[in-house]
C-alpha cells in the first residue's frame, strides 16, 4: 500500500478549510490543522476525523499574521507526519468598507492573512517537494482573484496577489512534479460570508435580504451558494495524477459568476 499523503490546510477549523481538510481526511491523507475558534470544538473535529477515517490528524493554531508561527508550524507538521506533500492555502478574513474608510490596520491584517502567509508557508515546503518529485500547493482565491467589487479593497489585492504568486510557484516547481493552483470560490454560505452581510448592506444602503439575493446571488446564474464540499472535492482532484498538467491555473467554482 502506498505512503498516505500528509497535508496542511491552513484555517481548517472552520468553513472551506474544514471542508477540505475533511475531504482530505476521507480520502485517508494525513492532516495538520490550523485556524482558531473554541478549544473543545477543534479537539472535537479533529477526533472525530481521527476516528472516523484512520488517518493522523494534528492541530497547530498558528498566527497567519505571525511569520515565526508559520514557519513552527510547517516544522510541526514535517516532524509530525514526516514530510508535507500537499499544502492548501486557505486562511483568510475579510472587511467590507469603502476605501475612504478602511483601517489601515484592517488593510493590512488581510494582506499578512490572504496573501503573506501562502508566501511563508510555500517557501517553507517547496525544497522537500522539488527533491521529492511531488508536491500540490493549492491557493484558496476567490472569484475575487479574478473581478473585483466594490467596499473590499484590501480582500480584491490580496486575492489578485496570490493569484499572481500561484502562477509563480507554478513556474518553479513545473519540472519537479510539483503543482500549484488557485481555487476561485464564489459566494459559499461560511461565518465570513455571514459576517459580510451586514457590512455590505450599510455600504449599499440596502436590506440584507437583497444582499443575499441582489448581490451575492446575483452575482452567481446558478442562484445558489457554492457547497463548501464541492470545494472539497475539487481539491481532492487537484492532488491525483490526473491532475498532474493543471497547474498555473485561477480555477473557478463559482456558479457561472466570473462567465458574465
Ligand atoms: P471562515 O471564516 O469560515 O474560515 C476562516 C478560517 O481562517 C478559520 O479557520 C479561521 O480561524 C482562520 N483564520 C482567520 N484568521 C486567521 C489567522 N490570523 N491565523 C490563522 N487562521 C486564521 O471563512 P471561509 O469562508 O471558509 O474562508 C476560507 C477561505 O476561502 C478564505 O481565504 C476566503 O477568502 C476564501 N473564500 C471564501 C469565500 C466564501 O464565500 N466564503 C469565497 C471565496 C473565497
Amino acid at each position: 500500500m502506498p505512503a498516505p499523503l500528509n497535508a496542511v490546510v491552513t484555517g481548517s477549523t472552520s468553513g472551506i478549510g474544514l471542508g477540505i481538510a475533511t475531504a482530505f481526511a476521507e480520502t485517508g491523507m494525513n492532516v495538520m490543522l490550523n485556524g482558531f475558534g473554541d478549544a473543545d470544538e477543534i479537539e472535537a473535529v479533529h477526533a472525530g476525523l481521527e476516528e472516523k477515517h484512520g488517518v493522523t490528524v494534528r492541530y497547530n493554531g498558528a498566527d497567519m499574521t505571525k511569520p515565526a508561527e508559520i514557519r513552527a508550524l510547517m516544522k510541526d507538521a514535517e516532524s509530525a507526519f514526516g514530510q508535507v506533500d500537499i499544502l492548501v492555502n486557505n486562511a483568510g478574513i475579510q472587511h467590507v468598507v469603502k476605501i475612504e474608510e478602511f483601517p489601515d490596520e484592517k488593510f493590512d491584517a488581510i494582506i499578512a492573512i490572504n496573501l503573506v502567509s501562502a508566501f511563508h508557508t510555500t517557501k517553507a515546503v517547496m525544497a522537500g517537494m522539488k527533491s521529492r518529485g511531488y508536491g500540490r500547493i493549492i491557493n484558496i482565491a476567490s472569484a475575487h482573484g479574478l473581478v473585483a467589487s466594490p467596499f473590499k479593497s484590501a480582500y480584491v489585492a490580496a486575492k489578485h496577489g496570490i493569484v499572481g504568486m500561484t502562477k509563480t510557484v507554478a513556474l518553479e516547481g513545473a519540472e519537479f512534479g510539483v503543482t500549484a493552483n488557485a481555487i476561485c470560490p464564489g459566494y459559499v454560505k461560511t461565518p465570513l460570508v455571514e459576517k459580510q452581510i451586514p457590512a455590505t448592506a450599510k455600504e449599499r444602503g440596502i436590506s440584507e435580504e437583497e444582499v443575499i439575493n441582489n448581490v451575492m446571488l446575483g452575482s452567481q446564474p446558478t442562484k445558489k451558494f457554492v457547497e463548501v464540499a464541492e470545494i472539497g472535492a475539487l481539491a481532492c482532484f487537484l492532488c491525483t495524477e490526473g491532475a498532474a498538467s493543471i497547474t498555473g491555473t485561477a480555477l473557478p467554482i463559482d456558479g457561472g459568476w466570473v462567465a458574465h
